[in-house]
């Protein structure tokens, strides 16, 4: 039989439409070329303008923990007490990175597959002064959304002078977040809600993270110093670090998709979407992860139903024969369930091979289901 192609459903890298792939295949130029500086610059224009930001923003070469050691490098010093609020694995990676640089770390510790509330960061930050809190958009290893407006709404009057940092690498782009709800600082990866190949970093930083930075000392880091980067930002005829010329050129056309369909559709979209595939998924005995009013419209993690006797490992391996990657779970999950990232461009044909890939791999691997059920009701959504 024909080789199936496997779908990249992993929580990222994402799959790479064709327009952006071409992008990543064009003759590469000088970073001083007159048409790239321009396309630099409209990239920056853009995504500033998108996002709201009245800052700066960053477009680096790096991936999503570079771009967490730029958030906290630029906005603290030695001493400042941060709390790290964290739902799970990528929550507790801050807590290395931040205590690595000296300053003073606590940690909202919030059980697997639930998020912070407004209530519980209000609780934590009122026991003592801290300068900065830091939050995962969507935990990537859990599938649990943290509602960043509210809390953003909570911090503004109950606590203005709290800087806020937050990890949207599995969201930004895909579930709704502004610098205006007061975010200082708030960053992603070119591999996840882009649907880009990886490689580069994406950075907002509000005024105030600017102002910021520019009352500290300079900082013990070079590479990511927001001073070093604004005035190649603002002129991208400058230069600091070589500028990763193709791939910028595709975060372009993919921003020029994200206009196409619309940045409200799209996020509309992925809430629709990650609601369909949960529907699917439980109606043949998969459980989501994440408790209901935190599930994330970007991926999910699914327990094997309960009785299926489903080895994660051989369920992965025939699931990506049946054409479709997926990834094993982290920490407390790992071998019990399994994650299928939903973000990025992903279109009708793509989520219906995924659960049709996914009924198969069931049956194949013993899990009694009525073919089509998931089907169905995916089928159901989309028309
Ligand atoms: N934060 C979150 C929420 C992530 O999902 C990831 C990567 N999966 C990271 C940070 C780290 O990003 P990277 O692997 O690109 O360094």
């Amino acid at each position: 039989m024909i080789k199936t192609p496997k779908l990249l459903m992993i929580p990222g890298p994402t799959p790479v439409v064709r327009s952006i792939q071409v992008q990543m295949a064009r003759e590469t130029v000088a970073f001083g070329d007159k048409d790239f500086i321009e396309d630099l610059k409209g990239l920056i224009a853009e995504l500033k303008g998108m996002w709201r930001c009245n800052g700066e923003c960053f477009v680096v070469a790096g991936s999503g923990t570079l771009a967490m050691e730029m958030a906290i490098s630029n906005i603290t010093q030695q001493g400042d007490n941060v709390l790290v609020c964290s739902q799970g694995f990528f929550g507790d990676r801050y807590i290395d990175i931040i205590q690595r640089k000296k300053l003073n770390t606590d940690t909202l510790k919030i059980k697997w597959g639930s998020a912070p509330t407004p209530e519980l960061v209000d609780a934590e930050l009122s026991k003592k002064k801290y300068n900065v809190v830091t939050m995962t958009h969507v935990e990537t290893a859990t599938g649990a959304a943290a509602p960043i407006k509210e809390i953003c709404a909570m911090l503004k009057s109950k606590h203005p002078d709290v800087m806020v940092i937050v990890d949207g690498v599995a969201a930004t782009g895909g579930v709704e977040a502004y610098i205006d709800w007061g975010i200082d600082v708030l960053f992603t990866g070119s591999q996840k809600c882009f649907g880009v190949s990886p490689g580069l970093a994406l950075l907002w930083a509000s005024e105030r993270a600017v102002q910021k930075r520019k009352s500290l000392p300079a900082i013990p880091e070079s590479y990511v110093d927001f001073e070093k980067w604004i005035p190649v930002m603002n002129d991208p005829a400058k230069y600091w670090g070589t500028p990763p010329i193709n791939l910028i050129w595709a975060l372009k056309e993919s921003l020029r998709i994200i206009k196409e369909e619309g940045i409200t559709e799209r996020y509309d979209r992925h809430a629709r979407q990650g609601a369909l595939i949960d529907a699917a998924m439980e109606s043949i005995g998969f459980a989501n992860a994440a408790e209901k009013n935190f599930r994330a419209p970007t991926l999910s993690v699914y327990f094997y139903p309960e009785g299926s006797n489903i080895d994660d490992a051989n369920f992965r391996n025939v699931l990506a024969e049946e054409g479709v990657q997926s990834a094993g779970c982290l920490g407390e999950y790992a071998g019990k369930a399994f994650r299928l990232g939903h973000m990025g461009n992903i279109d009708k044909h793509t989520l219906v091979s995924v659960v049709a890939s996914i009924e198969r791999a069931s049956i194949r691997c013993g899990h009694k289901i009525e073919l089509g059920k998931a089907l169905g009701i995916l089928q159901g959504g989309l028309v």
